[in-house]
């Protein structure tokens, strides 16, 4: 019988009766480990050869136990993929992808939209690996007059960081793929509710940190894929690069994906109860979030999503700084970087992070992120409603 997604989700790390007693705790513990033990030489090399034919076999820390496993199914769940490798952190796996798929003299074109520490990757590695990368506009540029004989990936984000610039998936995976590249796609934003690979891409990248956690206390990171060509590559590189991740981590997200619906679909009633307060509010010149009827992106959120989150940005009808004011005035909104905990949060978006995002049109105007946590939501709409209160009436 198969069942639904989030029937999976909660069953997925059931612990194994124990045939002494039969018995068994209903969740896996957190199985911690460096040295992985044989019970004989034949065991040990029957092991190594199905891992040297590519699959994920218990040989040593570095890849995980039965708990590293068990999140991996839990993306692969989420992604509907059939491959996957977890990461420290979710651009530890951006990272991993890059390495896996990229060498020196290739191009890599990555959408303006993306995760800002991704330029960071480009400025730190990439560069001195003699990779090249070109940013451009997923909705203005032609993909077709950029690809160039050595371009090897498309990297994109979709929505992307920071304005939520939903993208068409299917119809940039498609152009990709007639130029033979390689398309991998972030897809934290989306986790539970969009699936790339679905849709046409070849790699999935979340960062587990966010909602699949879901309460702000560890960093973790997956790479999805059902490509069996990449799954090798990404599965050698892991190894080469020796990045581990501690099983009580994996265990700590195995615990936040067993409400990972639940939260979500809470997270997305309040964005959208905040949203309807926000709407009429003069102070505030517009929503960016597709869930939001009024998005540009609605339309092809409606086609390719099957749900929305509690993360959407706000400009305001007043300058960055005076902005300031209104995110300090702010009681139940944390001021902090990352989003998906069960808490709200605020960030004020520097300028800086948008000059080279050519969806942004409100040129001086301010823009604030915010993350909808679980708090009552009359009460963050009235903390968001003081605080809105301290800024210039507008002209
Ligand atoms: C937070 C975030 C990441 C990075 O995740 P970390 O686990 O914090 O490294 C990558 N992409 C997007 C879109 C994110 O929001």
């Amino acid at each position: 019988m198969t069942h639904h997604r989030d029937t999976k989700l909660l069953h997925i790390d059931s612990a194994p009766f124990d045939p002494l007693t039969d018995s068994a705790p209903v969740s896996l513990p957190s199985v911690r480990t460096s040295t992985v033990r044989f019970k004989n030489l034949s065991a040990l090399e029957k092991t190594l050869a199905k891992r040297a034919d590519g699959q994920r076999v218990f040989t040593y820390g570095i890849g995980g136990l039965q708990t590293h496993r068990a999140l991996e199914e839990v993306f692969n769940t989420l992604e509907n993929g059939n491959y996957c490798v977890l990461s420290g952190s979710g651009l530890a796996s951006i990272h991993l992808v890059f390495m896996s798929v990229l060498k020196a003299g290739d191009h890599v074109l990555i959408s303006d939209n993306v995760y800002g520490p991704v330029r960071n990757l480009n400025d730190t590695l990439l560069k001195r690996l003699n990779i090249e990368a070109t940013f451009f506009s997923p909705s203005k540029d032609d993909l077709d007059t950029l690809i160039r004989p050595n371009t090897k990936m498309l990297y994109l984000e979709s929505p992307g960081s920071l304005l939520m610039e939903m993208l068409d998936l299917p119809d940039l995976c498609a152009k990709a793929h007639r130029h033979g590249l390689v398309v991998a796609t972030d897809n934290t934003w989306g986790t539970y509710i969009y699936q790339p690979l679905t849709l046409g891409a070849d790699i999935s990248i979340i960062a587990g940190t966010k909602y699949v956690n879901g309460h702000s206390d560890l960093l973790i990171g997956a790479v999805v894929t059902n490509r069996d060509d990449l799954a090798g590559q990404i599965n050698q590189m892991q190894y080469a690069l020796g990045n581990s991740i501690s099983a009580d981590d994996v265990w700590l997200s195995l615990r936040g994906a067993k409400t990972l619906g639940l939260r979500l679909r809470e997270h997305a009633n309040q964005a959208r109860r905040v949203s309807e307060f926000l709407a009429t509010h003069p102070k505030v010149s517009r929503i960016y979030d597709p869930a939001w009827p009024d998005d540009p992106g609605h339309g092809l959120w409606r086609r390719d999503c099957s749900g929305a989150n509690g993360l959407l940005s706000i400009s305001l009808n007043c300058t960055p700084t005076d902005a300031k004011a209104f995110v300090d005035r702010l009681t139940l909104f944390g001021i902090g970087f990352s989003w998906g905990g069960f808490e709200s949060l605020v960030q004020w978006v520097s300028p800086a992070a948008l000059t080279n995002h050519h969806y942004w049109q409100e040129q001086g105007k301010a823009v604030v992120r915010l993350h909808i946590g679980l708090e009552n939501v009359e009460d963050l709409i009235a903390d968001l409603d003081q605080a809105l209160s301290v800024l210039p009436d507008p002209a």
